[in-house]
């Protein structure tokens, strides 16, 4: 069996991959600050003995090369992410996205130890050439536009995992999180799918930013956790970039009107222009959508939650954990 690192553990992903591995039977060690992630989430997990956390950021340089030290492989999940969050505290996100990386590759280089870099769907930026392929172009606004720097530093940390396996043999797998949803997300950050069942859930307005028409693809996050875990698996994910996600798209007018009928709510619908949600100048990503096809040919991946079934379950989470509401 073996011992897996996962910085960002007591996140939204993390959590659930830690969990999975639990299951299987490994020794799970995660590394998290609790920036954007929380104790609540992995408060299941802590009596487990093969689980062993430790709250601290992934720029403690001498924990991290400890940590790496005792684990074979590492997810590498910790991030400065959401893009309420991004927009807010630009420094730290491109700080912690580049510098966190640069250190987890590093200390992984020492012995060679496997790496999934979590990465994300945003480095397609403002490609509209949908869905999007692993090798389609990087398109990104103006510097002037602080929700860039997000793409961009994840495209950075793209950039120098491959660096790492090209140049020193590292073996790196890069992944493209598109729109990963499920319970325990939080709306904090301003993730659109836990914001919309609690509002539709408390009754207040569901609040759809723009004119609405802009969609997207959201997947279970247990599809997600199945997914990344097979890659690290396969010896011919080593090098290379996989989208992870779902194929079918849905705009955000239609998910409020969904989560309002799911719900039962007669909370209003609301239309909030950008510049009032997020910053004047706010770009927007009109579609995202991801061809898995690289993904589906070396694993079988396949998501198997539809946008309904996703909902319910957030739903009785939400229901489940008054606490959250
Ligand atoms: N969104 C919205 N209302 C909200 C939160 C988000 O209409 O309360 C919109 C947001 O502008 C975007 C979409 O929902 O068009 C998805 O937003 P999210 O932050 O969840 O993910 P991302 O923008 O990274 O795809």
């Amino acid at each position: 069996m073996a011992k897996v690192l996962i910085t960002g553990g007591a996140g939204f992903i993390g959590s659930h991959l830690s969990e999975e591995l639990l299951k299987r039977g490994e020794d799970v060690f995660v590394i998290d600050d609790l920036s954007t992630g929380s104790i609540e989430n992995i408060e299941h997990l802590k009596n487990n003995p093969k689980f062993h956390y430790s709250i601290d950021t992934i720029k403690n340089e001498p924990l991290l090369a400890e940590l790496v030290d005792r684990c074979d492989v590492v997810y590498h999940l910790a991030a400065a992410v959401g893009v309420k969050l991004i927009i807010e505290s630009p420094v730290n996100t491109i700080e912690t996205n580049i510098y966190g990386t640069e250190l987890v590759l590093k200390c992984a280089n020492k012995k060679k130890k496997k790496v999934m870099v979590a990465s994300t769907s945003e480095v397609y930026g403002k490609n509209n050439n949908v869905p999007f392929k692993e090798d389609y172009d990087v398109v990104l606004g103006s510097t002037k536009n602080g929700r860039w720097s997000y793409a961009c530093s994840k495209a950075i940390d793209e950039f120098l995992a491959l660096a790492y396996w090209r140049e020193k043999k590292l073996p790196v797998v890069v992944v493209r999180f598109f729109n990963t949803v499920g319970p325990r997300q939080t709306g904090r950050y301003g993730m659109v799918i836990p914001n919309f069942v609690k509002q539709a859930l408390l009754g207040h307005p569901i609040t759809v930013y723009g004119d609405g028409k802009q969609s997207r693809s959201f997947t279970y996050v247990g599809d997600v956790v199945k997914g990344i875990t097979e890659l690290m698996n396969n010896p011919k994910a080593v090098g290379e970039v996989f989208n992870i996600g779902h194929g079918k798209e849905i705009t955000i007018s239609e998910l409020a009107a969904l989560v309002k009928k799911i719900t039962n709510s007669k909370s209003e619908i609301v239309y909030i222009p950008y510049d009032k949600a997020y910053e004047e100048g706010f770009e927007d990503m009109q579609r995202r959508s991801p061809d898995i096809s690289k993904i589906n040919k070396l694993i079988g991946y396949k998501p198997t939650m539809d946008i309904k079934e996703i909902l319910e379950k957030v739903v009785e989470y939400f229901l489940s954990t008054n606490a959250h509401l």
